[in-house]
Parts: C-alpha cells; sequence; structure tokens
C-alpha cells in the first residue's frame, strides 16, 4: 500500500485526494474553491493548502503527486522536484501564463508542509513528447519560432495515458498495437491520435487554446481575426480573454455548460443548437484528420465529462460513418454507466469506448514510479 496526496493546484482552486496507488482506492479527497475572492475558501493557496492539511489530520502520504500543466520541450516525464526544478518551473510560466504559476502555487504550499516526502510533478505535456517534427512545428519563421520557444505541446496527456492502457485492457489486446483516438472532452477539451501507446497527434498547441470548441474557449480560429480585433481596438490582454474565457460554448451561447447548452438546445433554443453544430462539427473534423494520421483506428474513445456522460455528443462526432467501419450501438450509447464500456455494434470494425478517466490515479502511479518507490 502506498499512500499518495494528489495536487491539482488551479487559478482559483486547489483540488486534491489521497489515495493508494495501488488500489486505486481513494481515503479522502475535496476542492477548496474560489481562492482569493470575496467570500471564496480561502484566501490565498497557502490558507487553501492549511484547510486541507487540517482535513488531512494524521494522515501521512509517502509522496505527493502534482499536476503541472506545461512541461515545455525540458520535461517529457514525471520528475521529483527539487529546489533547482520548481526555479525551471518559474522559467515555463512564460509557455503557460495562465496554468503554470497557480500549479507553481501549490507546490510550494505542499512541499512547506511535507518536507520530509518526495514531491513528483506530473506533467499534461508529458505524453506528447513523441509527437514528431511535422505534426509539432508551426511554419513559422523558423528564428523566430527557435527563440521563443513557439512549437506544439498538446496537453490533457496524463488522461490520455490512463485511458489509452484502459482502453488496451477492455479490447484484451497489447497496447503496442493499437490505434486509438481519444477524445478527452471536458470544461477544456482536446483529442488524441495514439499509436502502439504514442501520442503521434493531438488538436491543442503551444498552449490549451488549440483545437476543438471549448467551455469558454475558441479552439481553431485564423490568427487573422486577432489582428482584425486588434486594429479595431481590442487589447491584446482582452483578446487573451476573449479567446480564452470568453469564447467556445460560452460565448455563443452565454453559458459554457453543456449540460445547459443540451438542454436549451433540446427545448428549441436556435442559438444553443446552432452552437452545438459548431461544437460537433469540429470534433467530425479532427476524427477525419487522425483516422487519416493513423492509417485506420481500432478503436475511437470519450473521456472527461462530455464525453462519458453525453449520448448525443458521442451520436453526433461518429454518425454516418458506417462506410469506415464506424457503427455506434444507439442503446448502449444511450445507457448511462459510470463504467469503461464498449458502445459500437458488434459488427462495427472500429471500436467504440467510453472510459472513465482518472487522472488523479495516473498522477499516484506516476509519483511512485518517479519516487522510486
Ligand atoms: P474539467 O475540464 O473541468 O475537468 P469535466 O471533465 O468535469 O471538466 O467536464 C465538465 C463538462 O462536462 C461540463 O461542460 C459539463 O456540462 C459536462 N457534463 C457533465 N455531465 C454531463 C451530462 N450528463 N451531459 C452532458 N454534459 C455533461
Amino acid at each position: 500500500m502506498t499512500t499518495v496526496f494528489v495536487v491539482n493546484s488551479g487559478s482559483s482552486s486547489i483540488k486534491w485526494e489521497l489515495l493508494d496507488a495501488e488500489s486505486g482506492s481513494a481515503y479522502s479527497g475535496g476542492i477548496v474553491e474560489r481562492i482569493g475572492e470575496p467570500g471564496g475558501g480561502a484566501a490565498n493557496h497557502d490558507e487553501g493548502m492549511q484547510q486541507i492539511l487540517a482535513v488531512l489530520g494524521d494522515e501521512h502520504p509517502a509522496v505527493v503527486g502534482h499536476r503541472v500543466v506545461h512541461g515545455g520541450a525540458e520535461f517529457s516525464e514525471a520528475t521529483v522536484i527539487t529546489d533547482e526544478v520548481e526555479a525551471r518551473f518559474d522559467e515555463l510560466s512564460v509557455l503557460a501564463p495562465l496554468h503554470n504559476p497557480e500549479n507553481l502555487k501549490g507546490i510550494r504550499a505542499a512541499r512547506a508542509a511535507f518536507a520530509d516526502v518526495p514531491h513528483v510533478a506530473v506533467f499534461d505535456t508529458a505524453f506528447h513528447a513523441t509527437l514528431g517534427p511535422a505534426a509539432y512545428t508551426y511554419a513559422l519563421d523558423a528564428t523566430v519560432a527557435r527563440e521563443h520557444g513557439i512549437r506544439r505541446y498538446g496537453f490533457h496527456g496524463t488522461s490520455y495515458r490512463y485511458v489509452a492502457n484502459k482502453a488496451a485492457e477492455l479490447l484484451g489486446h497489447e497496447l503496442a498495437g493499437l490505434k486509438l483516438i481519444v477524445f478527452h472532452l471536458g470544461n477544456g477539451a482536446s483529442v488524441c491520435a495514439i499509436d502502439g501507446g504514442r501520442s503521434i497527434d493531438t488538436s491543442m498547441g503551444m498552449t490549451p487554446l488549440e483545437g476543438l470548441v471549448m467551455g469558454t474557449r475558441s479552439g481553431d480560429i485564423d490568427p487573422g481575426v486577432l489582428f482584425h480585433l486588434g486594429r479595431a481596438g481590442m487589447t491584446l490582454p482582452q483578446l487573451d480573454q476573449l479567446l480564452n474565457r470568453g469564447s467556445g460554448l460560452l460565448g455563443m451561447t452565454g453559458t459554457g455548460d453543456m449540460r445547459d447548452v443540451q438542454a436549451a438546445a433540446d427545448g428549441g433554443d436556435t442559438t444553443a443548437q446552432e452552437a452545438l453544430a459548431v461544437y460537433f462539427h469540429r470534433l467530425r473534423h479532427y476524427l477525419g484528420a487522425y483516422l487519416v494520421a493513423l492509417g485506420g483506428a481500432d478503436a475511437i474513445i470519450f473521456t472527461a465529462g462530455v464525453g462519458e456522460n453525453s449520448p448525443t455528443t458521442r451520436r453526433e462526432t461518429v454518425s454516418g460513418l458506417g462506410g469506415f467501419g464506424i457503427e455506434l450501438d444507439v442503446h448502449a450509447n444511450s445507457r448511462s454507466s459510470s463504467q469503461a464500456r464498449v458502445i459500437s455494434r458488434h459488427d462495427s470494425a472500429v471500436k467504440i469506448l467510453v472510459i472513465p478517466t482518472n487522472e488523479e490515479l495516473q498522477i499516484a502511479r506516476e509519483a511512485v514510479d518517479a519516487a522510486g518507490l
């Protein structure tokens, strides 16, 4: 039994879980929300961490696993955090100004609280270290790109690693022989083409803004739009806010929550219906691209809040693709369950799966391995 404390420190919240890395069973967990907001759960991340420690009481983990969003080109695997490593995270914040500084606050607070156990950083980008130059290079002036570290990195890697292994289990095949397309559809959303357990393409880029339509992010957009809006008087911070926090489902409909958008669409709201059409169109765009990138797929997999719980989204993504050997079992698709399951027809050449992700467990396992426990 190896008890791991997993910390996911975001801009205004700290999510945490205390779990056994072998069985995956969680002893306790929770979230301190609205940090720094008036009337919120805590004044700052240190105070939030103190509250979590009070809940933990006498529990003492063997290792602490930290989710870190951006590992840049330098961190391609889970890494034990030393003072030098922590200092490098500060520099990486340039690449992920919205996420890494917040992750770092959690790391500092937790290292102070548990000074005598190893702390391990597990990166969202690490799984995509296998991307080849053709997939990760932006066709920019090479000197500018090099100077500023501009390339595609990809995110949600912890989830992809977990889900890919689960898929291999469920299919009864070695991961090494499988071609998978995994849709991680949460508030943030991306998709990944996985060949033999290796990420060969993914929809998020240098930052988690590229790709699919998300809760509040635009995903793919013509960069010319930014110049146009800039000339119209919008500032850089305004554009950042617009694309990261004021676009996607929220921007198109007024709510970024898929449940609300679907309920509105079902009730006949044409704005919501059109927004969903944009969301589904983008999913199919990437499905086509990755079927070709992989040269066909053994399975298409849905995970995270929307992927696990929205039959409509799954149906709209794969409908009408019988010609590609993709046949959804509509009944299996509409049944709700919290289990990993097959939702394709028996005669479907390409299996369609729903696999609940478990990033905490994956972080815990990688933390134990990296710490050599
Ligand atoms: P995060 O990226 O914050 O981890 P989640 O993976 O929890 O996000 O996914 C959150 C999204 O999942 C929200 O848009 C939410 O509306 C959606 N979701 C959750 N349950 C359902 C459901 N039953 N039907 C449709 N969407 C759902």
